[in-house]
């Protein structure tokens, strides 16, 4: 490999006789059809002479949102923020979309920008190995492919989190975790145990307490909420989007919505800041303001900062759980029995049902597929401590092999469809010296990398994930996973890449 910053090299396309390589049409794998391999195919679509192919192990597009179907399923980012820069939904019927509504929003991109025969469906990746200078993938089903350039576009949050319990087996009822909702299931008149209060567990309680005979909300660990407004779009107002796009645009990328970026993005790089005390003192008074019961709000109030766990945004969480109908339980689960659930302290709760809103195993990204770079690296042993890629994209010694929402990007309660975008911009860009002949690989080098894991690490414990509460950001180490410094920042650095951080061969 050659470091392009050691033969003095800042653009690598303009330089005559400097194109060992013909110019070659790539052949690009993407692993995945959900937000962030939708973008990709299609950006590769637009390019016009691309020859792509995107392999999702699923029998639709949308990943995290075919998978989670449970009542109450809603984006806590507002719906036209949540939306393909290149793609403007006038339709959406509420600010903050539920589901079904989002999984439509995604098949609708997928036809419309005409990627469906691109994608093969039921097609489970289980290898890709980097060989003679390019990539061969193996599938379940004995199929195999090759590739000059690998995407990995395969989430963040989607290998559940199964909690041990004593006696979960043993249940005499349905029991399953919130993103394998059985289809059809009927819960009126059902009594039902929902373990588990992040923004998943919070959302079933709002969506089943109408229905519901009875919820307990086993919730051992509350969390703040934000109080989100909510509503409908009018036919009048959805006329209004499709009459005028200016006005789609301005609630996607307006001043309001970057506000509140960062605002947020402040609070969370500094724990001491006036936007931190300003978000604390807002769900400080929803709790104080919204529940009534005193007994009730000390079994709601968290021991620990606002966002140091993922910050649930809700409009009514509280009503719901002020219902008759709606016990919450913060104590501690002993067992679950074959009609229900034991505590510590002996109290027993009889179920129908019960929900593992247990969250998910956040340290997976690409695995368990087994990736194997140069000299027979494998990604699982650079992933041993903790999953990391260079920007979020790029780890050294896996050449053209790149992550969309990969390990230690900003994800947090913003868009990552805005982010799965700019990366691919920046993937794009990486890629350009290699379409033209100038280079046939390039991945980050092992000393941007390095440098970039001890900047981040020692940023990543000042934030206020870092500020003494347990959460899925958190590493095998105990480190906050995501990016730990501002949005903008992140989106500067994916404007272009610095390509002296990057090996070109
Ligand atoms: P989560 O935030 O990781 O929460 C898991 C919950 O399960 C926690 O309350 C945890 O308690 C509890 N838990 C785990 N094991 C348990 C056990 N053995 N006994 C009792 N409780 C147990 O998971 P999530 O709610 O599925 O959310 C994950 C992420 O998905 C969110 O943070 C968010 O990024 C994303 N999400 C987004 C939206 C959206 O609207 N955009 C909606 C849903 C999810 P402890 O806190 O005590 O460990």
């Amino acid at each position: 490999m050659v470091n392009s910053k050691t033969k003095g090299e800042n653009h690598a396309m303009t330089e005559p006789n400097a194109h060992p390589h013909s110019a070659r049409r790539l052949r690009y794998v993407i692993i995945g059809a959900g937000m962030a391999g939708i973008v990709t195919a299609i950006r590769l679509r637009e390019r016009g002479d691309a020859d792509f192919i995107v392999y999702e192990k699923g029998d639709k597009v949308g990943g995290t949102w075919r998978e989670n179907r449970y009542p109450g399923l809603t984006c806590d980012v507002h719906a036209h923020a949540y939306t393909y820069s290149f793609a403007p939904y006038p339709e959406w019927t509420r600010f903050f979309a539920g589901g079904p509504e989002i999984q439509r929003y995604f098949e609708w991109v997928t036809d419309e920008w005409g990627i469906r025969d691109s994608i093969r469906f039921n097609r489970e990746i289980t290898a890709c190995r980097y060989q003679g200078g390019r990539w061969h993938i193996e599938l379940s089903d004995g199929g195999r492919d090759v590739a000059d350039v690998v995407i990995a576009a395969t989430g963040v949050l989607h290998h559940p989190n199964i909690p041990e319990i004593p006696g979960l087996a043993d249940f005499a009822g349905p029991s399953f975790h919130s993103a394998r909702w059985p289809d059809g299931l009927p819960l009126e008149g059902k009594r039902v145990g929902i373990i588990g209060s992040g923004s998943t567990g919070v959302q079933i309680v709002c969506g089943l307490s109408d229905t519901a005979a009875r919820i307990v909300h086993f919730s051992r660990t509350p969390q703040w909420i934000n109080p989100t407004p909510d509503f409908a779009y009018s036919e009048a107002e959805r006329q209004a989007f499709r009459d005028d796009p200016a006005k789609i645009e301005a609630l996607r990328n307006g001043e309001a919505y970057w506000n509140g970026v960062t605002e947020f993005n402040n609070a969370i790089v500094d724990p001491n800041s006036p936007e931190m005390a300003a978000i604390e003192a807002r769900v400080l008074r929803n709790l104080e303001d919204n529940v009534k019961d005193p007994i009730l709000r000390e079994k709601l109030r968290p021991a620990y900062r606002p966002i140091c766990k993922r910050l649930v945004s809700s409009p009514d969480y509280y009503d719901h759980a002020q219902r008759p109908n709606v016990t919450i339980e913060v104590g501690t689960i002993e067992r679950v029995e074959k009609d229900g659930i034991r505590m510590k302290d002996g109290a027993f709760h009889p179920l129908d049902v019960i929900v593992l809103a247990t969250g998910f195993r956040a340290d997976r990204f690409v695995r368990p597929i087994t990736v194997t770079g140069e000299n027979g690296i494998v990604l699982d042993d650079v992933w041993a401590v903790r999953p990391s890629a260079y920007l979020a994209v790029s780890v050294p010694n896996f050449p053209n092999f790149f992550l969309i929402n990969g390990p230690t990007g900003p994800v947090g309660n913003f868009s990552l469809i805005d982010i799965a975008e700019r990366e691919w911009n920046y993937i794009d860009q990486l890629l350009e010296p290699i379409r033209i002949g100038r280079y046939a690989a390039v991945a980050a080098t092992p000393d941007a990398f390095a440098s970039y894991e001890k900047r981040r690490i020692a940023a990543a414990k000042t934030t206020i994930w870092g500020t003494g509460c347990t959460s899925w950001y958190l590493d095998s180490e105990g480190v906050p996973s995501s990016w730990p410094w501002t949005y903008s920042r992140f989106a500067e650095e994916m404007t272009k890449p610095k390509l002296e951080d990057f090996n070109y061969r």
